[in-house]
């Protein structure tokens, strides 16, 4: 696994742009030493690569470029509206990654950055120093992998770790990592802990293969599941975004019973449901990257700016799924 790892950065990441105020970072000289063979370019702002005109988000994933940058402001953001708080009052989110090594159709990241070319923020500390000055008013739920997979870049940031340690600190910081990735044995050493929430995204087989590519089977992620349970860690099971795909009752159906068969029911802290959902901007930018996309030519309903499936459908497949989920599952730890 972890060779197989290595093996998709080393492809991936041929080309490394360093910002010149990123160099002397010790997140990048243990980043860079596993870049033994990697070109390595110096440039002024990762904005200069990052941000330029005409980029391919679909062609910059076959073989995206890594950027080493200093993030100097949003180190923190208010939770946006379209993103489940589970009920918590101060939910921020927060974005030491941009980009994600996996490769889904449906990822609101294409809509929202002009290039698949992978940011990391090498000065997570100063993002630590903002949460604290947010904790001195009020306790905080933080979303620290929103606009990437964090886990499944562990091998290369160790920034789950960073995190975890940072939470064992903080009684008040109550943290939700999420994540498709199979890849719970990178932190499987960490005492586990009460105020840190991993959550999976639960995909039907048939989704994983032909949307989420690049991402762990179903099998795989459940397999990381069970361990992080074993372990004592809360785990968040997210049927969420479900996907108005043919024959989707077939597919969601095998995949909970195969979730519950694997997953020991009593020990699910808590189950998000929610279909497919985009603000409208990105939408339109997705559209035009992915022409040939089936699951992207829905006739999407637009309201306040987010779109999504119509009424109808999305009714018939959150009760579908709420209904299924709760022969397993009381309804106090379901969220819609
Ligand atoms: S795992 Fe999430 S962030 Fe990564 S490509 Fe898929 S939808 Fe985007």
């Amino acid at each position: 696994m972890q060779s197989l790892k290595n093996n998709l950065w080393n492809s991936s990441f041929s080309h490394i742009y360093i910002e010149k105020k990123a160099k002397d970072y010790l997140n990048t000289k243990e980043i860079l030493s596993k870049f033994k063979d990697a070109i390595k370019i110096e440039i002024d702002h990762y904005k200069d690569v990052f941000s330029r005109g005409h980029q391919s988000f679909v062609l910059q994933k076959n073989s995206p470029k890594l950027i080493l940058a200093v993030k100097e402001d949003n180190l923190v953001y208010k939770g946006a509206e379209v993103c489940e708080d589970f009920g918590n009052q101060h939910f921020y989110y927060t974005s030491s990654i941009m980009n994600c090594i996996y490769n889904c159709e449906y990822c609101y990241l294409q809509g929202m950055y002009s290039s698949a070319n992978v940011v990391v923020f090498v000065n997570i500390e100063d993002i630590f120093n903002e949460i604290e000055k947010l904790l001195e008013k009020h306790p905080v739920y933080l979303s620290i992998s929103y606009e990437t997979d964090l886990l499944a870049f562990e091998g290369l940031t160790s920034y789950t770790s960073k995190w975890m340690e940072f939470a064992s600190k903080h009684s008040d910081l109550k943290l939700e990592l999420r994540t498709k990735s199979a890849n719970f044995n990178a932190i499987s050493h960490i005492k586990p802990l009460n105020n840190v929430i991993l959550a999976w995204t639960i995909s039907p087989d048939k989704v994983i293969v032909q949307y989420e590519k690049g991402t762990p089977s179903l099998d795989n992620r459940l397999k990381s599941v069970r361990s992080a349970m074993d372990k004592g860690w809360k785990v968040r099971l997210c049927f969420d975004p479900l996907l108005y795909i043919k024959e989707w009752r077939k597919h969601y159906s095998k995949c909970i019973d195969k979730t519950f068969d694997v997953v020991p029911v009593e020990q699910i802290h808590d189950i998000s449901i929610g279909v497919f959902r985009v603000s409208k901007d990105y939408l339109k930018r997705i559209k035009k990257e992915r022409t040939n996309s089936m699951l992207l030519a829905y006739p999407f309903e637009c309201k306040n700016g987010v779109c999504s499936y119509t009424k109808e459908h999305t009714e018939q497949m959150i009760n579908f799924v709420y209904n299924k989920v709760n022969k397993y599952v009381t309804k106090e730890k379901i969220y819609i």
